[in-house]
């Protein structure tokens, strides 16, 4: 039969006990996609292995075999690996790559039985806060089209926030996942440095990158964190600390800290600023103790972070050679030629710029300077972003200083760009997880979000919290 995608799994789930099976859901979600291709969201869809696996879902539902995530359809950013499937980190220079094996989180939301309709458009490696440094054009925002949807995960926010998949997985690195979801009214969740495998994630910066969902409610985003979290041994990373289940309960009375800075700091939206008091002050008549707190080096969290994240990742891109996956340069002559001209065609001026800059850090005459300083300024961030959790169960901040802004507005301007990242990335920097919520609108007509960050593996109470106190 014909269907609407249902908004959300626990809609799909209604649809399936109304009589549609698994192939109407994932044939609407297919179609939902080609009707939004303006939206630039998808690189690729999976038609074919998704028909595949939703038959084989509809049969194990007929047997009562089925598994936790029947009915749900989710989206992977490109830049996780799924077996014989494309994957590019919408990069050119690994055009024409496919798979030989899935990520970890592939295999089990396939075990789980949850259908993947495709892959969506990304920043080039994951480097970016608009989707704009995309080989592949940029990723519209669905409710104006001139808007960015933020980055790097736009295309897997936008996969949801246009009703396309109930889930998406993106990743996280400095805000990928909760920059554009507070730009596009969606749920995205960060977990714990660690609790999900980072195996098949094409690497960015590997000490801080992490594997999370985008989706319409804090239901949903359990379902699927329940799915993929977990030690894996083929991540020495993960953790092996249990994951047990999660009954989002109501976590009771909290102390809930927040950052003046995220009221004070110039270059906030005033309306941004004005939501977040508002809230404040809600959540302090609903019972709950706010505790002012000062954001533990502020100025220092920015500069730190693009300092290792630029030095890891150009030490994580040195494998793009031109030899062994992708874009080969047809011009080159010799070994060094292959390299050299393989990946000046092959790679983004941005992800040339963080390469670039990762290589001077680290480079013989510049590493105490830059690296190893940064390394320790890492170690006093996440010290006092820990401390601060011996006095309060969350923190409450912005997701971003502003709405989601106009293409080209800020792409010309690498410093500006790095600046929305102010609130995101210290929860990166500390390992800590960290969820954003679509909590208002903006007199603009566009989503803001707020964002709540709690002590390492404490995701149960960050998500309780998230469902009950928003
Ligand atoms: N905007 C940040 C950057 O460009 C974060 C990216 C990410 O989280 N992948 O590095």
């Amino acid at each position: 039969m014909s269907i609407v995608h249902p908004r959300t799994h626990g809609e799909a789930k209604q649809a399936l006990a109304n009589g549609a099976s698994v192939a109407d859901i994932v044939q609407s979600s297919l179609d939902a996609a080609t009707h939004n291709a303006s939206l630039n969201a998808f690189r690729e869809l999976f038609p074919e292995s998704a028909l595949r696996k939703a038959a084989e879902v509809d049969a194990k539902l007929k047997a009562g075999t089925a598994g936790p995530l029947a009915g749900m359809t989710v989206s992977l950013k490109d830049n996780l690996c799924y077996k014989d499937h494309k994957a590019g980190a919408s990069s050119k220079i690994l055009e024409g790559f496919t798979s030989p094996y899935s990520a970890t989180v592939v295999e089990r939301l396939l075990a789980a039985d949850a259908v993947v309709i495709g892959r969506t458009n990304c920043d080039e490696f994951a480097m970016g806060s608009s989707n704009e440094n995309s080989a592949y054009g940029s990723v519209n925002h669905p409710l104006d089209h001139k808007k960015v949807p933020g980055g790097s995960s736009g295309g897997a926010a936008v996969s949801v926030a246009a009703n396309i998949c109930h889930v998406a997985l993106g990743s996280d690195t400095g805000g990928s996942i909760r920059q554009p979801a507070a730009f596009t009214g969606t749920v995205g969740f960060k977990p714990t440095y660690g609790r999900v495998s980072r195996y098949g994630l094409i690497a960015f910066a590997s000490s801080f990158d992490q594997i999370g969902p985008f989706a319409h409610n804090v239901e949903d985003t359990t379902t699927i964190y329940q799915a993929i979290a977990g030690a894996d041994e083929r991540d020495s990373t993960s953790s092996r600390k249990p994951q047990g289940p999660i009954a989002l309960a109501h976590p009771g009375k909290l102390r809930i800290a927040y950052y003046r800075e995220g009221l004070e700091r110039p270059g906030m939206d005033p309306e941004v600023v004005k939501h977040l008091q508002q809230t404040i002050d809600r959540l302090k008549a609903d019972g709950h103790t706010l505790v002012p707190a000062e954001l533990p080096m502020l100025d220092h969290l920015v500069p730190t972070y693009y300092i290792l994240a630029t030095a890891e990742a150009s030490s994580n891109l040195a494998r793009f050679d031109g030899i062994r996956y992708g874009h080969r340069s047809k011009a080159a002559v010799g070994i060094d030629d292959t390299y050299k001209k393989s990946r000046t065609e092959g790679f983004g001026p941005e992800v040339k710029r963080r390469i670039l800059l990762g290589t001077f850090v680290l480079s013989a005459g510049y590493y105490d300077a830059y690296y190893a300083k940064a390394m320790r300024v890492r170690r006093l961030i996440r010290d006092n972003t820990l401390k601060l959790f011996n006095d309060v169960d969350l923190v409450l901040m912005p997701t971003t200083p502003i709405t989601a802004f106009d293409q080209g507005a800020l792409s010309n301007d690498p410093i500006a760009m790095y600046l929305q990242d102010i609130f995101t990335v210290q929860a990166n920097l500390a390992g800590t997880p960290a969820i954003s919520l679509p909590t208002a609108m903006h007199n603009n007509g566009l989503p803001i979000g707020v964002q709540l960050m709690a002590k390492p593996f404490d995701e149960a109470l960050l998500l309780g919290a998230a469902k009950h106190l928003f």
